[in-house]
């Protein structure tokens, strides 16, 4: 098997499934309980919570503990709402951001606030001229995320984090793609939100975190019990925060070396197909790109058919969209940047981690120029066009 959709989930690391292990059978307390057998849990959880700080220039009081990237971008979105809707209902988001920030956003729309989508360029970039024509004085709050889960664009996060400080709104970033993938720092970038998880870094899904910056007032979403300074009621997942905090220092160390590593495969990968295979194009920015991301799309193939073929030759890859299954409508990203229907259809998305090969490279393409010529071998529209050309 080949696993290239690194973007849906990742393999759990054995670094990571070693440090989580004790935390089950063994050191199962209760980490906010009285007893010592309890601290050492805490201890942990701690530990975690300082790495998880560090890799982004975070104070460890400013990080709380959830259970994914959807629960963080709920919190912030319904949360801010909540607090703030005195100085105003304005939020500002784009239109190529993930589900869980658009569906919320669409709910607090129902809650009566009014909600900005900003366009994006053809990369899938936003336009800083946009955004800064959107802010009004009654916005509350600007989110937007720092890297593409589909093209794998990463937006300008220090123009638009020194943008909404100086208009005093509220910024939000869902980094659930680029925590621990590329270097980020909350004070750089004036981020007073950020949304990571867990499962996208190889730890295991069901944990993920909220950075909140120090001062800021807002509403806790889960309500309950005092842990994580009664923000974030729920007992600690202790193994699932402890795996995290491994997961993140891992990254941290080798952040660098990852990212040297997957943008060299990936470019190779990106000259290859666009070479190889006619009729093709790269999707979001060919260098403000995640270092494992590849987006492609192919004139003339049902993108659904294409990984099922894929499959078949145990490839594991994906169309970009988190609803591909059932649903024939082209991916918001896709239509957001510009691409007609008929092109977004025939959508085909890479995720590599530091674990993929250069072979595993040279196999999918090979495997992919085959499957490529063969479906647009049975393509009356592929037929017409060659017909055309030739006249
Ligand atoms: C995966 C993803 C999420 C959702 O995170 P979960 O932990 O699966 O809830 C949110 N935003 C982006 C950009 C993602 O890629």
């Amino acid at each position: 098997m080949i696993y290239l959709d690194n973007a849906a989930t990742t393999k759990v690391s054995e670094e990571v499934f070693e440090v989580m292990k004790p935390y089950f059978c063994e050191q199962y307390a209760n980490p906010s309980a009285i007893y010592s057998f309890a601290g050492k849990s805490m201890k942990a959880v701690n530990e975690a919570r300082e790495q998880a700080a560090k890799l982004i220039g975070a104070a460890s009081n400013e990080i709380y503990f959830t259970a994914g990237g959807s629960e963080s971008d709920n919190w912030v979105i319904k949360t801010v709402c909540e607090t703030y809707k005195n100085k105003g209902k304005h939020i500002i988001t784009t239109k190529i951001e993930h589900h869980a920030i658009l569906h919320t956003c669409q709910y607090m729309e129902k809650q009566g606030f009014e909600v900005t989508y900003l366009d994006v360029d053809e990369m899938g970039i936003v336009k800083m001229d946009d955004l800064k024509a959107a802010i009004r004085p009654d916005t509350i709050l600007i989110t937007i995320m720092a890297a593409n889960n589909e093209i794998g664009t990463i937006q300008p996060l220090k123009e638009i984090g020194a943008l909404a400080k100086e208009h005093k709104v509220l910024f939000h970033t869902d980094a659930v793609q680029a925590y621990g993938h590329i270097p980020m720092n909350v004070d750089e970038m004036n981020i007073d939100f950020l949304s990571a998880s867990g499962h996208k870094l190889h730890a295991p899904k069901g944990i993920g975190l909220m950075y909140i910056r120090k001062g800021i007032k807002v509403g806790s979403y889960i309500h309950g019990g005092a842990q994580e300074r009664s923000r974030r009621a729920g007992t600690l997942n202790t193994p699932g925060i402890v795996g995290f905090g491994e997961a993140i220092r891992i990254a941290g160390e080798r952040m660098q070396e990852n990212m040297a590593k997957e943008i060299e495969l990936r470019d190779y990968l990106i000259n290859r197909v666009l070479t190889e295979i006619p009729y093709s194009r790269l999707n979001g920015d060919p260098v403000k790109r995640l270092p494992g991301n590849a987006h492609f799309c192919f004139q003339f193939i049902e993108g659904e058919s294409m990984l099922i073929m894929l499959d078949q030759k145990g490839i594991c890859a994906s169309s970009g969209s988190a609803c591909t299954s059932g649903s024939l409508d082209p991916s918001h990203v896709l239509l957001a940047i510009g691409l007609p229907h008929e092109i977004a259809h025939g959508s085909l998305r890479l995720t590599m981690s530091e674990e993929t090969t250069k072979e595993d490279i040279d196999t999918t393409v090979d495997e992919l120029k085959v499957i490529i010529e063969r479906l647009r071998a049975m393509s009356p529209l592929y037929e017409d066009f060659i017909k055309k050309q030739k006249n």
